[in-house]
């Protein structure tokens, strides 16, 4: 495929080569191993001097068909494909860092990257220093001679904090770091963090990369002397991602831009008409004026996102009512689907910590997160508006 074309007109045109069947869509090739004419081409593909597919845990027509995509939408130079986002995400940990090294982590993350960086990284002897968000200071005082990578996500689940991609990528240079950003939120419609200097992006595919809550999927991209140590840890280790999936993912991306250009707008709409509702004490949305990091995300995104924040006043037991008050939105754990989705962190995902554990990272009692989806946002407004009549105390 020529990369003149646009990478959006590449995530929908780039294809795995016909079969003699000339099938206009992609065949899903279910298949655990390849055949092989002779010894000699076998030999050839163990010894890595050909491409020649050998076993689905190494390669897969069309999980090469999706890695080839996302490469191409974040403008990276390799990537490989994995089961899910987490294992994409401690992939490009694993691989790259070892005993005796030290990782700079963004507090505002994942909750199950954080429990892995957390409960699993010492184990190995990787030591880390977490710091908030956009405290740079912070981040420079954690420096250490054996720092080897720094981690962030931006923007943030669920508080939607907007890390300065542009400050980060100069920070790594200076300290010859990797840069390594989980990019599940933005998806490379909205934000390509290797233009700001990433050398790694990765993402859950299975929010808005499949965009219709039906498989999980992960991907990692970026340089490619990085990507080569990832794909044989992963190689080895095996988190593969299927071929059925990965054709579902593929066949996804041919539609992402259009479907992020309306979420974003949806959430927008919803976020703006929604702050002057009486019992809504905040709105939070990185396009929104207010939002603490507004200049930056509009530096660094072309929209913003399809998921927004607000606080209903009365804390927990006003955000328990608002689930149960929903007519139309799905409460579920998700987010990145056509259908809206309402969660309330502080009594399900976050539940378990402390108020103060939940406060120091910015997980409100009233806190709920809207994934916004494609429904008409008239629709959305009015069932989100109807709960929150019913969520006073
Ligand atoms: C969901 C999510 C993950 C983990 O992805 P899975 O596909 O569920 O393994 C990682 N990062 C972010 C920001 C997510 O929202």
């Amino acid at each position: 495929m020529s990369s003149k074309l646009d990478p959006i007109t590449q995530a929908v045109r780039i294809q795995t080569p016909r079969t003699q069947q000339g099938e206009h869509s992609t065949p899903v090739y279910l298949t655990s191993s390849f055949v092989f004419d002779d010894a000699e081409s076998m030999r050839a593909a163990f010894a890595e001097e050909s491409d020649d597919n050998i076993y689905s845990r190494f390669s897969n027509p069309n999980v090469d068909e999706f890695t080839a995509k996302m490469v191409a939408l974040e403008g990276a130079e390799a990537g490989f494909s994995t089961a899910s986002g987490m294992s994409a995400v401690v992939g490009s940990i694993m691989s790259l860092l070892k005993n005796g090294d030290h990782m700079i982590v963004s507090s505002s993350i994942f909750g199950n990257t954080n429990t892995f960086i957390k409960k699993y990284m010492p184990n190995f002897g990787i030591t880390y220093t977490m710091v908030p968000a956009g405290d740079h200071a912070a981040w420079e005082a954690a420096v250490q001679p054996n720092t080897k990578m720094v981690y962030l996500e931006t923007p943030t689940n669920p508080q939607l904090e907007v890390l300065d991609l542009e400050w980060v990528g100069k920070f790594t240079k200076k300290h010859n770091l990797i840069f390594n950003v989980d990019n599940c939120f933005a998806t490379p419609v909205l934000q390509r963090p290797i233009e700001f200097g990433a050398d790694l992006v990765v993402h859950s595919a299975t929010k808005w990369i499949d965009g219709q809550g039906r498989v999980l999927g992960g991907v990692v991209v970026g340089r490619a002397d990085l990507i080569r140590e990832i794909y044989l840890f992963c190689r080895v280790t095996g988190p593969t991602l299927s071929a059925f999936n990965a054709w579902v993912l593929s066949k996804s991306l041919e539609t992402l831009e259009v479907r992020m250009q309306r979420h974003c707008e949806n959430a927008y709409k919803a976020a703006e008409a929604l702050q002057s509702h009486p019992n809504v004490s905040l709105v939070k949305y990185p396009f929104l004026k207010g939002h603490p990091q507004y200049d930056i995300a509009k530096k660094q995104m072309s929209g913003g996102g399809g998921v927004f924040c607000l606080e209903v006043k009365g804390g927990v037991e006003a955000g328990r009512k608002f689930l149960n008050a929903l007519q139309m939105l799905s409460v579920t754990a998700n987010l990145g689907d056509t259908r809206s989705i309402a969660s309330h962190p502080a009594s399900t995902t976050h539940s378990k910590l402390t108020d103060e554990e939940r406060a120091a990272v910015g997980i409100t009692p009233g806190l709920i997160r809207i994934s916004v989806g494609l429904e008409k946002v008239d629709d959305i407004i009015a069932d989100i508006s109807q709960a929150l009549d019913k969520s006073s105390l």
